[in-house]
């Protein structure tokens, strides 16, 4: 891996033909300085922009052209300037759209653009991209990472670091403890190459293996609650937590969300939500969530990040919950939007190698580190699909087990076409994971037949396994009603039979998102019968809050 990436130049254009012509005079020219990346259409180079941010790279151009049928070139740029404000932006036109061209002046606050064809590029093309070049490096984007984290390639520790960072949405550069930079690093914060991960700030303080909550503070995320009582807190801080807190910050209540690990939850994972309501392109987890916790701090919510909740308790009118660290929190009413959490496959030697090549759920982090490699991806739903699209932008080869005949009863109808049209994904029915071994990382996954029960070995050093998930709510066991498998039941559900939950003290019934315990709601995946989605889990945070105010109204 190279210690510091060059800048990255991206051009897009769905004429392939164009593209390549492109990309090969940039990398003629810029080759040696710059990271030439090209995209075949606007949400194809969406995703390689958010990739690049994750790793903490720096883009420095885009090249776009106008005319694509998904997304034009303007509102591709438009999306991009999120991502890199300050990248200089040149959309490529044919003659006949230069007046769309001169709109984007104001609406992109466009650099230039380029009319087709740009030949000869000694001429056309270089003189331009060259005073742009040199624009942006005498304003370098603020936002540029420069938070640096040393470590080993194949270490769990240094991988969970990582994947806190991306998860948590912190620009970080990634040195191996061996390369030059990283060994100096190591070197000037006393540390030899056994203490890794070392985490260094831009201000120049530095960690050693630091634990989330102190990586959490070191990287400015706030881990401790501002005040002691509050009008609402939002435990969990997936789609329906931070619509909970998006609406009860914005409705004026006093509105705190406490996360165990990473705002965004399981969406916080999805490569790409394609069926949001709003984001015909689709939008990836990533995105979605930064928006959605700018838009909550935005209203006065406070967001907590490495806090777990293990405790609620009854105090009257007051409702109390304990954290990991035997500190506490009060409200008047909460909402519990803890979602689930991925299951874990039982085969030997699994364990042991989790963070060194097997992974659950995919993992923005590692998807570029699969280049020219085969990757193995169990499970037939659609996050297994989703990731499978994803991994096969850089994979040689993606390999999908699955137990069943084929994805027809378990994934999508769209998702199962992307990936029919992809050549390099298979899918390998009524196939399990046996068993999977290595020294330092995976190496080796052992494969049965279902059917028949036949064994086989096959090399791999990826594998990344999405087999369902189930909520993590024992801590609640005894204080709400849940159902069999753990799932909160509330509103009419906790009424059947027409008697009201056992302790429950009031003389009506409990509302529709209301669990066993008044001025305490459940939304999202928890809830027992809800639906798993995206839409859905946010409506949930919304309507919770609804049902607060009235709970709050009726005190
Ligand atoms: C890879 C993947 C792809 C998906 N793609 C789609 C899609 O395309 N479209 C779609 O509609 N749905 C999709 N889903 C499903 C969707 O993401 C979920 O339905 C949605 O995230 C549920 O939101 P939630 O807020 O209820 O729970 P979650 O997203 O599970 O969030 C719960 C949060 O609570 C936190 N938490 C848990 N316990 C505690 C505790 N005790 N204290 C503090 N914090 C706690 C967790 O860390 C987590 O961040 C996908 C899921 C996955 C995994």
């Amino acid at each position: 891996m190279v210690a510091m990436a060059n800048p990255v130049i991206l051009t897009i254009d769905d004429d392939p033909a164009v593209s390549r012509a492109v990309a090969r005079d940039l990398r003629r020219h810029y080759g040696d300085r710059y990271r030439v990346v090209r995209a075949g259409s606007g949400p194809e180079a969406l995703d390689a922009l958010r990739e690049i941010k994750l790793r903490g790279e720096q883009v420095s151009l885009l090249l776009a052209d106008h005319r694509m049928p998904e997304m034009t070139g303007v509102e591709f740029l438009e999306a991009a300037m999120d991502l890199f404000p300050a990248a200089r932006r040149v959309l490529l036109t044919a003659y006949a759209d230069t007046d769309a061209a001169i709109d984007a002046i104001n609406v992109v606050d466009l650099d230039h653009y380029l009319l087709k064809p740009w030949h000869p590029p000694e001429e056309k093309l270089y003189p331009v991209v060259d005073t742009l070049l040199d624009a942006w490096a005498a304003t370098p984007d603020a936002s540029a990472a420069e938070l640096r984290v040393v470590g080993h390639r194949w270490s769990a520790p240094s991988f969970a670091v990582r994947d806190f960072l991306a998860r948590n949405l912190v620009p970080y550069r990634w040195l191996l403890a061996d390369d030059p930079e990283g060994a100096r690093l190591l070197a000037a914060a006393g540390a030899g190459e056994a203490d890794v991960p070392l985490v260094v700030t831009a201000e120049g303080k530095t960690a050693v293996a630091p634990t989330e909550t102190e990586l959490a503070a070191l990287v400015g995320l706030t881990v401790a609650p501002a005040e002691d009582f509050y009008d609402l807190v939002v435990v969990g801080g997936g789609p329906a937590g931070l619509g909970a807190a998006v609406y009860g910050a914005s409705e004026g209540l006093r509105t705190v969300l406490v996360e165990r690990r990473a705002t965004g939850g399981q969406a916080g994972q999805s490569s790409r939500i394609e069926n949001y309501l709003g984001f015909p392109e689709g939008v990836s987890g990533a995105q979605l969530t930064d928006r959605a916790r700018r838009q909550a701090l935005k209203f006065g919510a406070e967001l907590l990040t490495t806090r777990e909740v293990v405790g609620l308790t009854d105090a009257g009118s007051a409702r109390v919950l304990d954290f990991g660290d035997g500190s506490r929190i009060a409200a008047h009413t909460v909402v519990l939007a803890t979602g689930v959490a991925y299951r874990v496959l039982d085969a030997p030697g699994l364990a042991g190698l989790t963070g060194r090549g097997v992974f659950y759920g995919s993992t923005a982090t590692e998807a570029p580190s699969c280049v020219d490699q085969d990757v193995y991806i169990v499970g037939g739903a659609n996050s297994a699909g989703q990731a499978a699209v994803h991994f096969s932008r850089y994979a040689t080869r993606v390999h999908v087990l699955i137990r069943g005949a084929d994805l027809t009863a378990s994934m999508s109808r769209y998702l199962i076409d992307q990936l029919d049209r992809i050549d390099s994904v298979q899918v390998h029915p009524h196939t399990v994971v046996a068993g999977g071994e290595g020294d330092d990382h995976l190496e080796r996954l052992t494969l049965r037949d279902t059917r028949t029960g036949e064994t086989r070995t096959v090399d791999a050093s990826w594998l990344f396994i999405f087999i369902g998930a189930e909520p993590r709510t024992d801590w609640l066991d005894g204080t709400l009603v849940r159902d069999r498998r753990g799932f909160v039941v509330t509103g009419p559900d906790l009424v059947a039979g027409g008697r009201r939950p056992p302790g429950w003290s009031l003389s009506r019934d409990p509302y529709h998102l209301e669990t066993s315990l008044p001025g305490v709601f459940a939304a999202g995946d928890v809830r027992a019968e809800s639906v798993k989605r995206v839409a859905s889990a946010v409506g949930e945070g919304a309507m919770a809050v609804s049902l607060v105010h009235r709970y709050l109204e009726a005190q």
